[in-house]
């Protein structure tokens, strides 16, 4: 069963992997055999030295991705230079958090821009890469538990994974007999950067831990086992699919 699973000679591009999801995907892909670009805005040290001690291989490619065509730009210079990508991750994404009826404009802009916009166009320069060279490619969108629920102080994110799944469904019903897969993972309620204020307010931190039926908040490696299997043979018949990794949060 595990050469299903077996990623050997494939090569990754995860975007927002220097921490939190991003980095537990990234390390996950490398255990599986991937070679992960990591790439985003930030450093991408302490998860290159996290895919070395797993004994994998990975390189670091630096942008602002809420540019989108500074996104295209190092997807598309990464596949010249290194090799052309088998699997790609839509994971970088921000939050910003205000009562509706006070949400700006450019809370909405800068939250859409990186979410949803970057994401389509970096899944675009993917997908007609892979359908020109014939090569199967998997993308794995990284949704969210409010692509299925509304949330609250949330507005611009809600609609951005609202709008991930959206084109996670209109890719995968375009591409799917072109021998691409697209799918997301819906994470729940996860300990990382972007939960941090939940975490921090007493109530809220209460009231959701309590409706967690898994009992506990995950982690990002909670999230690497999922990115795995959509990249991997394993999958190859998934496509379309929003698969929830969230302690039962949506069952519930
Ligand atoms: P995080 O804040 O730890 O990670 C966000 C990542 O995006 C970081 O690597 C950050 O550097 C990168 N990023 C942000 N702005 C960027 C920019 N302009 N250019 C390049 N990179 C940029 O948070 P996380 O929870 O790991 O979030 C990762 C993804 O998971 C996001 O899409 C988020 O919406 C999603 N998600 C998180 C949760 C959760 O509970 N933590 C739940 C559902 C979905």
């Amino acid at each position: 069963m595990s050469s299903l699973f077996d990623l050997s000679g494939k090569r990754a591009f995860v975007t927002g992997a220097n921490t939190g999801i991003g980095q537990g995907i990234a390390v996950a892909l490398a255990e599986a055999g991937a070679m992960v670009t990591c790439a985003g805005r930030s450093s991408m040290g302490e998860t290159l030295a996290r895919i070395e001690a797993a004994g994998g291989t990975g390189a670091e490619r630096l942008a602002d991705l809420s540019d989108t065509r500074a996104a295209v730009e190092i997807f598309e210079t990464a596949a010249a230079e290194e090799g052309p990508f088998d699997i790609l991750v839509n994971n970088a994404g921000i939050i910003r958090r205000a009562d509706a009826i006070e949400f700006t404009e450019q809370d909405w802009d800068d939250v859409l821009d990186l979410n949803l916009k970057t994401a389509f166009f970096l899944a675009q320069a993917f997908g007609k890469a892979a359908i020109a060279g014939k090569r199967h490619g998997s993308i794995v969108n990284i949704a969210s538990v409010l692509s299925f629920q509304g949330g609250i102080r949330v507005a611009s994110y809600t609609a951005s994974k609202g709008g991930i799944a959206g084109i996670t469904r209109l890719l995968a019903c375009e591409w799917a007999d072109k021998g691409v897969n697209v799918n997301a993972i819906a994470p729940g309620y996860i300990a990382t950067n972007n939960t941090e204020a939940l975490r921090e307010d007493p109530d809220r931190s209460a009231a959701i831990l309590a409706r967690i039926p898994a009992g506990r908040w995950g982690a990002p490696a909670d999230i690497g086992g999922a990115a795995v299997f959509l990249a991997s043979a394993a999958a190859r018949y998934v496509h379309g699919a929003i698969i929830p990794v969230d302690g039962g949060w949506l069952a519930r």
